[in-house]
């Protein structure tokens, strides 16, 4: 990604990027769900989905439902659906019903009754907006994490960028600590002037070379360790990702067009990987089943500097928030687009480098917090792992003072826009997180009942039958693959 983004925006400049895997270390191969910056990704790179999406196995994703994570909460499940233009309308209908069920009414909150991702995702339906439907929809992608970067590398080499399969055993540097070229196993050597750290969780450019240091996240997001395990497609794959809930943690589900991925992330403090491996197998019905299970460690944290010398660090060398909101792809296109918009603002200079480093900093905290709130927020009862966390006390300043208004019932939006939080997570993604958990006080004795415009038809309110006429997610997917073939 970070050689398509450099290639693309350069290809004017006298740039020349190279970009080196490794033939013996592999990718880590997981990470196959987006937020909707993905699709601004592929928009500005000049490639059409049915280009990319039918050889990168690709589905739709309206929605991330979340199951079993408050269940005092009828029905079991809420929705975090991607934001659009047209939630406009019904978004402050939602914000103020969270207000009056703050009150003690009794008024709809659930987030897929007000947002209209959520309505397409309840109904399986496509986030491809039909001719006479004038609004934009935002929405991210599923694909195979796998093909999708052997996809983008032909990309890059297509515009020009050269690629070279090497292993990297050192990298030397020049007297003031910045790196001069890296050596691999060869004999060979790669010089530069401004490196790139893409190596993953070794980090070994930004880390092991510069000694930036890592900060962990484990004082308040306790998962360290996944399990992925694979499973047969669904036919009718649902438009959403599904985050269930488990013992130490919670299992993705994420629907691809040749097979389903699912995953469970957990803490190891709180159960082993042989327990993981069989809550997982037990869940997907695939106890005996010779499918094999692939287990990963993660380093949750981020670097204290993300720009530091000539070095910038990208993708999980920079740092990992755990995936229930599908954003490290997100940051890393961010982190590499306000590199590039920094660079041509003032180029490699110190204040450059010094505004970068904070306002990514500040991403990742602020994105932390919000899957922090996940935790935080949820109503389990039948393990240590999910009331440590209920009781975890471990929250930033940010993250109290949100919480600290809402229990207040006092203005959250306008908490949300002084604490200048919108980057990445907005005021009513805030809204779904709350209303999602049912953070509200008991019901007032009293009901005054009527008026809630929302109760019993919802977005229809809005939208005539006539301008909903959306595709089913099967259907659009054929499409993309009856397109693509048209165009071979
Ligand atoms: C359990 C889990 C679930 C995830 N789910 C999501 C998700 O749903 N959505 C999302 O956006 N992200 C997700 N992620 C994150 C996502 O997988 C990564 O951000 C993404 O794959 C980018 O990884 P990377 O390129 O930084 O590292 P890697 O994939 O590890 O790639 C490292 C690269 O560095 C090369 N390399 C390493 N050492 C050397 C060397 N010595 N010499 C030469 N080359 C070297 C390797 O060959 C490889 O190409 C998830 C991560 C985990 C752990």
């Amino acid at each position: 990604m970070t050689a398509n983004l450099f290639a693309k925006r350069w290809q004017e400049q006298d740039v020349s990027i190279t970009l080196v895997e490794s033939p013996n270390i592999g990718i880590i191969g997981v990470g196959e769900g987006s937020t909707p910056t993905l699709k601004r990704f592929f928009d500005d790179q000049g490639i059409a989905e049915h280009e990319w999406m039918p050889e990168c196995k690709a589905t739709y994703k309206a929605s991330i439902s979340f199951e079993g994570w408050s269940p005092k909460l009828r029905p079991g499940a809420y929705a975090h659906p991607f934001i659009s233009q047209l939630d406009t309308f019904s978004e402050r209908a939602f914000h103020v019903n969270c207000q009056t069920r703050r009150l003690g009414l009794d008024v709809t909150t659930e987030p897929a009754q007000f947002l209209f991702n959520g309505w397409l995702a309840e109904r399986g339906l496509a986030p491809i907006t039909p001719p006479n439907f004038p609004f934009r929809i935002e929405y991210g992608y599923h694909f195979d994490s796998g093909l999708l970067g052997e996809f983008l590398k032909r990309k890059a080499i297509e515009q020009g960028v050269m690629h070279l399969q090497r292993d990297v055993v050192a990298a030397e540097q020049h007297a003031d600590g910045s790196i001069s070229q890296l050596r691999a196993d060869d004999g060979s050597s790669i010089a530069g002037d401004f490196f790139v750290d893409c190596s993953g969780f070794r980090a070994l450019l930004i880390q092991q070379t510069l000694g930036v240091e890592f900060e962990r996240f484990s004082s308040n997001l306790f998962n360290d360790a996944a399990v992925a395990i694979p499973s047969a497609k669904i036919d009718a794959p649902p438009v959403q990702t599904l985050s269930t809930a488990l013992s130490a943690g919670w299992a993705w589900q994420i629907p691809l067009t040749h097979r389903t991925g699912n995953g469970y992330v957990y803490s190891s403090s709180h159960i082993t990987s042989d327990q993981a491996e069989l809550e997982l197998r037990q869940k997907l019905g695939l106890l005996n089943a010779d499918v094999e299970a692939r287990h990963l460690k993660m380093n949750v944290g981020q670097v204290s500097e993300h720009w530091s010398k000539n070095c910038l660090a990208l993708g999980l060398s920079q740092g990992f928030i755990e995936p229930l909101e599908a954003t490290a792809l997100h940051l890393v296109q961010t982190t590499a687009e306000i590199f590039m918009d920094h660079l041509e603002a003032g180029g490699f200079t110190d204040q450059q480098r010094t505004e970068f480093n904070a306002t990514v900093y500040n991403r990742f905290e602020r994105v932390r917090d919000y899957i922090v709130g996940h935790y935080k927020l949820n109503t389990r009862d039948d393990s240590d792992y999910w009331r440590a966390n209920r009781e975890n006390r471990s929250l930033s300043e940010s993250l109290l003072q949100l919480l600290d208004v809402w229990y207040r019932r006092e203005d959250l939006v306008r908490e949300i826009a002084r604490q200048e939080l919108d980057s990445h997570f907005g005021v009513t993604s805030w809204h779904c997180l709350l209303a999602g958990y049912g953070q509200f006080p008991p019901l007032a004795a009293n009901q005054p009942g009527g008026g809630d415009l929302f109760v019993e038809k919802g977005l229809e309110t809005l939208f005539s039958g006539s301008m909903l006429n959306f595709r089913s997610h099967a259907q659009a997917l054929a499409e993309l693959t009856a397109n693509r073939e048209a165009t071979n």
